[in-house]
């Protein structure tokens, strides 16, 4: 089905329900894998990081990682689920050649972490709850290269090569009950919701959970059912959907091509289906297995895992304040509305105007300078406000300079540029490059009696009681002065000469 095919997306919303799962991995940043010793620093040379264990030699025993585990039940504490007492793994049995041991290490049914929840906040500020079913451990398949298609699929490749080191970095499977009732928002609840999982899992730092790096990926499993309709449809699964905009436009295609299918007498086909980021449509995968298919059993050779209640409850008094909590504390402290929270969030700022002000600037300064020139420069060299080459210690001090007086705006953006250049701290761009403001009052004076000799007509009018023109002398002195004047101090001294009262 191309994309022409498709119904528009209100007329699928006004025949059909869409009911939505979304599976969501986390690869966590613990040193080592979840059953062996074998790092997770993935910048080796291929199959370097591998052992008889996550190459499922025979007779190789795996151990569980217990950073895997607390980590597991962190989330799971966040999620607001209730952590098992006693659980096991279980094997997913399936051949495929990433996976050398035949089966993947997983959860069944006995996972974690179950019945929780996430609040999550869509862009006219109302909350959506979605329920989650369950956090479970798992494991990371290797990786397959296919050589010498086109397209890089195994179609039409002459041959595959398999690095086995990513092969049991240990997994989080966090997945949602059926997510209902959010009608044509669905797609934005979808996209809301990865977010603000992201948010949560850096917040308890078991992963940077970096989309565009695979540490977190989606699936976003989709049907449809009749308006007014009890019986869930049909789903269709699209698969390791990786950023935020794909998670919200997979699932609006799929709305649109269940409708197409669906309104034209066709069936559903329940199978896995691949995202394209070129197009924002999906095409059909493999015909999805069921549960049964898997020959799921429990692990024999790991023992179960019985959290004990003390660790668990010390995991929950430890938590940090989770990320919507804080967002909502952080706009009240800084005096912000929802909306602009929102761009605050969506540009990554929260963090660095945070520590800007515990680096002792006032919130609204480090709100400016973070959302504003810092933002565009952020924009324009398309990296993460995080990523620029400025502490938030510096941008602190940059607003020190302002607040005592030694930089006006202008010569704080041109601090702000020079830091970003790699000229040094603040204080060092400042002594570079000349950039202080100029506040001896004999030179402004000067300046003052020149720029007034020089536009006599403009001075007779402030004279005659005409304040407003004074903007135009002030301009004058700040061009002489090369903008480093205080501009209030030189319309000070401007209306002072011409006896006009400010
Ligand atoms: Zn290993």
């Amino acid at each position: 089905m191309t994309v022409t095919d498709l119904v528009s997306y209100d007329d699928a919303l006004a025949t059909y329900d869409p009911v939505m799962g979304l599976e969501v991995h986390v690869e966590l940043g613990t040193k080592t894998k979840m059953f062996c010793g074998c790092s997770t620093e993935l910048k080796q040379d291929a199959n370097s990081q591998t052992c008889p264990t996550c190459l499922g030699l025979p007779g190789a025993l795996p151990v569980v990682n217990e950073i895997g585990v607390e980590s597991a039940i962190k989330i799971g504490l966040a999620l607001h689920c209730e952590i098992a007492e006693w659980c096991r793994f279980a094997r997913k049995n399936y051949f495929y050649p990433d996976m050398p041991k035949n089966f993947q290490t997983s959860q069944y049914d006995e996972p974690i972490a179950y019945n929780g929840y996430l609040d999550v906040q869509l862009e006219d500020g109302e909350v959506f709850r979605v329920e989650i079913e369950r956090a479970h451990m798992e494991e990371d398949t290797g990786k397959s290269t296919h050589v010498g298609g086109a397209t890089g699929r195994i179609h039409g490749a002459s041959h595959s090569l398999l690095d086995y080191n990513r092969a049991g970095i240990p997994l989080i499977e966090i997945v949602t009950k059926p997510i209902e009732g959010a009608g044509e928002r669905a797609p934005e609840v979808a996209k809301a919701y990865v977010a603000e999982l992201r948010e949560l899992i850096k917040a308890l730092g078991v992963s940077e959970a970096r989309m565009e790096q695979g540490q977190m990926r989606c699936d976003v499993n989709l049907s449809l059912r009749p308006k007014g309709a009890e019986k869930f449809g049909t789903r269709s699964e699209t698969k390791n959907v990786n950023s935020l905009r794909s998670v919200e436009r997979a699932a609006r295609f799929e709305i649109q091509r269940h409708a197409a299918v669906l309104s034209s007498g066709g069936t559903i086909v329940q199978e896995t289906r691949h995202f394209h980021e070129e197009d924002g449509s999906t095409t059909a995968g493999r015909i999805k297995d069921n549960a049964e298919d898997y020959r799921y059993f429990p692990e024999p050779d790991l023992v179960p895992v019985a959290p004990a209640r003390e660790w668990v409850e010390k995991l929950r008094a430890e938590l940090p304040e989770l990320p919507r909590v804080r967002r909502n504390r952080l706009r009240e402290e800084w005096g912000v509305t929802e909306h602009d929270m929102q761009s605050i969030l969506n540009a990554g700022a929260v963090d660095p105007i945070v520590q800007t002000i515990d680096a002792g600037a006032p919130a609204d300064q480090a709100r400016k300078w973070w959302m504003g020139e810092l933002a565009r420069r952020a924009n324009e060299g398309g990296v993460d406000l995080a990523a620029l080459p400025i502490t938030p210690a510096q941008v602190a001090r940059v607003c020190a300079l302002v607040a005592e007086g030694s930089l006006n705006d202008k010569l704080a953006r041109q601090t702000i540029e020079g830091v970003l250049a790699g000229e040094g701290s603040p204080d060092e761009v400042v002594a570079a490059r000349g950039l202080a403001v100029v506040s001896d009052e004999g030179a402004l004076g000067t300046a003052v009696d020149e720029a007034i000799a020089a536009n006599a007509a403009i001075a007779d009018k402030i004279r005659a009681g005409k304040i407003a023109a004074a903007g135009a002398l002030v301009g004058a002195v700040m061009k002489a002065t090369r903008g480093q004047a205080d501009a209030a101090r030189v319309r000070e001294l401007i209306l002072e000469r011409l006896g006009a009262e400010g």
